[in-house]
């Protein structure tokens, strides 16, 4: 097995709703965010993915709707306002949790076609989620067909 990783760094801001403490303010990090790819063998160039194509791909679509906007759950009152200043906030479904931002980034990733194994998001130098698929399910996809037989005809 082999693994890449790609780091793309960016700045957002967030707050919790529903939640019971500091982080239900606005505020902002400087996260990090670890692209983990991974393939059994690699392609014609000894690749498990071109790092340069990673970039390219993800940065783009980081800059575009994570990088500098304040991500907030759908129906955050916030939203409005930001509106209102004739700006444009990152409106996902769930609440804008270190997890949950992992997640949307492994999803956007596989989407793209990038072999992607997992997606690691540092909120803070010493805080990070991981998001991948459930171990037995990562299995069942990385697995060859079985080569059970057909019945052979009568
Ligand atoms: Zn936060």
């Amino acid at each position: 097995m082999y693994e890449i990783v790609k780091h793309i760094d960016f700045c957002f801001g967030h707050r919790l709703l529903d939640y019971q403490g500091k982080c239900n303010q606005p505020h902002g990090h400087n996260g990090r965010i670890e692209i983990r790819l991974a393939a059994q063998q690699l392609d014609g160039l000894g690749m498990v993915a071109d790092f340069r194509d990673v970039r390219r791909s993800m940065s783009r679509w980081v800059d575009d709707t994570l990088d500098h906007r304040m991500i907030l759950r759908r129906g955050d009152p916030l939203i409005q306002a930001i509106e209102a200043l004739g700006q444009r906030a990152c409106v996902i479904d769930d609440n804008p949790t270190t997890e949950t931002l992992a997640r949307l980034v492994f999803e956007q990733t596989q989407a793209r076609g990038f072999p992607v194994v997992a997606v690691t998001l540092w909120e803070t130098p010493d805080s990070y989620a991981t998001y991948s698929p459930a171990p037995a399910q990562a299995r069942t996809n990385g697995r060859q067909p079985s080569a059970t037989p057909a019945a052979a005809p009568d």
